[in-house]
């Protein structure tokens, strides 16, 4: 298969073309071609550069600076038979992928999750959604998917690792579009997320793994030596060789019960904030005026005395309530596979050193709780971005896209004096490079699940630094944040487990 670089197509150009252009560059007649990568190259007039896939005999004929082989690895985890036992507790991405690589590797996996699966979760998030009615146990952070189940579902991560590729290919495989394979920034949207997530979970159960949903991991139990021998749930007691702990970061009483239990852990900075909504067409004007017919993103930094960040930016979303607790307020945000609301929002968030607070969840907890203290409901604190800046309150300029309603609440109440002066000039620094941001913003919030509190230390085998056969992976062990990376990271503790078996078996 040949690799064929630097094709370009205008912005406004038709991918038919790109047959014609691909046939020219090889000086010979192309039947079919896969798209490789599309990135944006907006130094000059804006064009799209592909990277194209395509079969043919006599490869070396066509290279060329832009022309190369390419062959795909094999990623998949050779199958055999193993006398081993694996329990994954929570299911999300983590889960998921850990439970799909070891499955493939042929040990015997069994799934614990606390929430439901996604049919029932759905009406679940309905109910808390148009009534307040919050299970907490089933809820935007709790279920079949994990918490990125309600979300914008993009797939963007730093990282760069080989094993991307073998994700997004069960993410096609169980329906997804093409495109996550090759657009910058992609995403799924919610909708598709949702759906793709159940065939894996279907896969999953065709390969004999054994799903036990809405049932929550209360104990671990570790014999004598500090190793892990089994569970006890709110149903049963089971055995298994191996724990992988895919708890997400919401996960506080089990993180108590890890903490009973001796398991070492450590504390971790965390970042607070808010959800800011403009409207959308604020956002393309300002970024690429619409390059590409979609809602566009941003990503904003400052650097002042502390870090304060745009993240989890939603184009065309909505900001949702995203608590597990009763009488708590969270938010976050989310969109369709479409993001047509017209509305962009992202978090707005601030660094907390770990030296600033005893216990990062009572620490997150307490804000939730006032939100919720001053609200007297589910209705989210809301202000107009100006009237922050300024410390006045007026009605909000239009209403928010959050759910449950919004109630005034000046957010100068918020923040300490000295993180509200950094969080003021991230603010007029974003509004120097979005025009508006001041103007025609509003906030929402408080924003407080975007990291982990706590990391769960492990050793360089991935296994708890005090507990043999515990292994803590994702978001709520302090090793990843976002969809992919922990995906990512399920498979690195996967493969370690595949490793260690595959040493003591030579
Ligand atoms: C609203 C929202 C939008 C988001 N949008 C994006 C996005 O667009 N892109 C992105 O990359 N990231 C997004 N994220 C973040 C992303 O979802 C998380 O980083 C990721 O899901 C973490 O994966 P994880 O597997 O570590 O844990 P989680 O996905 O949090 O899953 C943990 C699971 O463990 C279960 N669990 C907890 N305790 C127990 C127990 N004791 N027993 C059994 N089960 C238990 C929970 O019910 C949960 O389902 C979003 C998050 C939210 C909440």
């Amino acid at each position: 298969m040949l690799l064929v670089r630097n094709i370009k197509l205008k912005v406004k150009e038709d991918e038919k073309l790109l047959k014609r252009k691909l046939g020219k560059k090889l000086g010979t007649a192309v039947d079919s071609f896969t798209i490789y990568k599309k990135s944006l190259d907006a130094r000059k007039e804006p064009v799209y550069v592909y990277q194209l896939l395509v079969e043919t005999d006599n490869e070396e004929r066509y290279l060329s600076a832009d022309v190369s082989i390419y062959k795909k690895t094999d990623l998949h985890a050779r199958y055999k038979k193993r006398d081993c036992t694996c329990i994954v507790a929570g299911y999300g991405p983590a889960g998921i992928f850990s439970a799909y690589r070891l499955a493939e590797a042929g040990f015997r996996v069994l799934v614990f999750e606390k929430g439901k699966r996604i049919a029932e979760r759905e009406k679940d998030v309905q109910r808390f959604f148009e009534r307040g009615i919050l299970d907490e146990s089933s809820n935007v952070q709790f279920g079949e998917g994990g918490a990125g189940t309600f979300s914008d579902a993009k797939l963007t991560t730093r990282i760069r690792d080989k094993f991307i590729e073998y994700i997004l290919d069960i993410f096609i495989e169980h329906g997804a579009d093409e495109k996550i394979r090759y657009e910058n920034h992609a995403h799924i949207g919610t909708d598709e997320i949702r759906r793709i997530i159940e065939r894996i979970t279907d896969s999953l159960i065709a390969r004999g793994v054994e799903f036990h949903f809405a049932e929550e991991m209360k104990e671990i139990i570790i014999d004598d030596n500090r190793k892990i021998c089994g569970i006890k749930t709110d149903q049963g007691e089971y055995e298994c060789d191996h724990l992988l702990l895919g708890i997400g970061h919401s996960a506080y009483t089990t993180v108590q019960m890890l903490k009973e239990k001796g398991v070492h852990i450590e504390k971790k900075d965390i970042a607070i904030g808010f959800r800011v909504e403009h409207p959308q067409s604020l956002i393309d004007e300002r970024q690429t005026g619409s390059l590409i017919g979609e809602a566009n993103e941003y990503f904003l930094r400052y650097k002042g005395e502390k870090g304060v960040y745009s993240f989890c930016m939603c184009p065309g979303g909505m900001v949702i309530p995203a608590m597990s607790e009763k009488d708590t307020i969270v938010t976050n945000g989310m969109s369709y596979a479409a993001r047509d609301s017209g509305r962009a929002n992202s978090a707005i968030l601030i660094q907390i050193p770990k030296e600033e607070f005893t216990d990062g969840y009572d620490y997150l907890h307490e804000l939730e709780r006032k939100a919720y203290a001053y609200s007297g409901s589910y209705k989210a604190p809301a202000q107009n971005i100006d009237d922050f800046i300024n410390g006045s309150l007026n009605e909000l300029k239009y209403p928010s896209t959050y759910h449950l309603g919004t109630i005034l609440y000046d957010f100068n109440d918020f923040f300490t004096e000295k993180d509200l002066v950094i969080i003021k000039d991230a603010l007029r620094d974003f509004d120097r490079k979005i025009p508006g941001f001041i103007d025609e913003g509003i906030m929402v919030g408080p924003e407080t699940r975007s990291s982990c509190p706590i990391r769960i230390s492990r050793n360089v085998e991935y296994v708890s630094v005090n507990t043999s056969g515990l292994y803590p992976m994702g978001e709520g062990a302090g090793y990843g944040g976002g969809i992919m990376s922990c995906a990512l990271d399920g498979i690195r503790i996967a493969n370690a487990i595949i490793f260690s078996h595959e040493q003591i078996q030579k």
